[in-house]
């Protein structure tokens, strides 16, 4: 008996791997300085763990509405028309486990065989892996280094064709910590909204931002009836083991979206979106705390990987990643991921394990604690003999 076809071109997203090989070092008793997954270290905020709580005391363990609990679609859909400048109801709303589950079943609804999605590269890995999933066309636009990780605008416009069906676009972005401008979006928008395509604009770290707040092309005249905003509570309020993200899109691609979920999910755990309430309605001082943590975080370990020879590293300008550039060690990034794990117990990403531009950049995750940040520059450091 052989798996489906299909299932050769799916592809997987590589932190969990790594976070995995880290972990069977840490069973033979090694001290591994975790900086490759992509979780705030900080525990979910008192107030939204209590929320939980009282959701499950109150008996919120059964099955729910599909498309997520009304209460918590209003919510969503006030919070994403105040702060995206937009008009949405709760009816444009799709809660579902996580912010993941938003591109496997717009992906699903959308494309077939010969459709065109354009893509960050290097970017998330699962935008990819899905795209060769359905059997569609990937097209990757790379984003610029010396343009803070956004697209060349002249390169998305050429890239475009008339079989584009989806463009995917991710600010603040993974893995690179890029922002696109604000003048940016209003040019990309300006240069879609004629065309028949959905952009999918993945906004899970809307919140995680240090100089230009990030704007959603949804907010642009004629944009809002082709844009599909995924957001959730993942990165915002530490929420990454609830499974709670949500949609917010057209009518037509929510009934859709619904449809897979009744197919698969059947809805999202109660006591998770009783908490989700909480989040969104309860004090946000969590999110402004967990923020200038992070800023701190990233000003260390930008400083400290520019003193590593070999490594260059700009400024992120959101999310919780760095993405140095290491192609002055002269080194395969694959091979010095491994090397950094194995032998400094330092554990990050390859860049290519992001897209093919990703080529000579590894991705440092910053979710974790100063001390340890210090300490995993510390050990590379002492490592690079090995390449400068
Ligand atoms: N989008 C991007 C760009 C991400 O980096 C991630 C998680 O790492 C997600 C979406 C998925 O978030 P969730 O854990 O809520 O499914």
């Amino acid at each position: 008996m052989k798996l489906a076809q299909k299932m050769s071109r799916i592809g997987t997203e590589s932190a969990f791997e790594v976070l995995a090989r880290a972990r069977a070092l840490e069973k033979q008793g090694r001290n591994v300085i975790h900086l490759e997954i992509g979780e705030p270290d900080f525990p979910t905020p008192r107030h939204i763990v209590e929320a939980g709580k009282r959701a499950l005391d109150e008996g919120w363990t059964k099955y729910g509405p599909t498309q997520g609990f009304p209460e918590l679609r209003e919510a969503i859909a006030a919070y994403i028309s105040r702060t995206r400048g937009i008009t949405v109801g709760a009816e444009n709303v799709c809660v579902v486990p996580g912010g993941k589950p938003i591109m496997y079943f717009l992906m699903t609804a959308l494309l077939e065989p010969g459709d065109e999605v354009i893509f960050p590269d290097p970017s998330f890995p699962i935008y990819e892996s899905l795209i060769h999933f359905l059997g569609a066309t990937a097209v990757g636009v790379p984003v610029v280094e010396s343009r803070g990780f956004s697209f060349d605008l002249e390169t998305l416009r050429k890239s475009l064709s008339d079989k584009t069906k989806l463009v995917i676009l991710n600010s603040p972005a993974n893995p690179t910590g890029g922002v696109i401008p604000s003048g940016d979006i209003a040019q990309m928008a300006a240069m879609l909204r004629d065309r028949d395509l959905i952009v999918l604009s993945d906004e899970i770290y809307s919140r995680i931002w240090y100089e230009e707040e990030p704007t959603s092309i949804a907010s642009h005249e004629g944009m809002l009836d082709k844009t599909v905003i995924l957001d959730g509570f993942s990165k915002t309020y530490s929420m990454t083991g609830w499974r709670l993200g949500y949609g917010v899109m057209p009518v037509w691609l929510a009934t859709a979206v619904v449809q897979l979920m009744v197919n698969s999910n059947s809805c999202t755990a109660s006591f998770s979106q009783r908490a989700g309430i909480a989040a969104i309605e309860g004090p946000q001082d969590c999110v402004t705390a967990m923020v200038a943590e992070f800023r701190k975080r990233r000003d260390a370990i930008v400083k400290g990987l520019n003193t590593i020879p070999g490594f260059r590293c700009s400024v992120p300008a959101g999310a919780f990643y760095a993405f140095p550039n290491v192609s002055g060690t002269k080194m395969d990034t694959k091979a010095l991921a491994d090397l950094l794990l194995n032998e400094a117990g330092v554990a990050c990403l390859d860049g290519t394990a992001f897209g093919k531009h990703g080529t000579g950049h590894l991705r440092f995750s910053y979710a974790n604690s100063l001390d340890n940040i210090l300490e995993a520059i510390e050990r590379i450091r002492q490592l690079s003999n090995r390449w400068a």
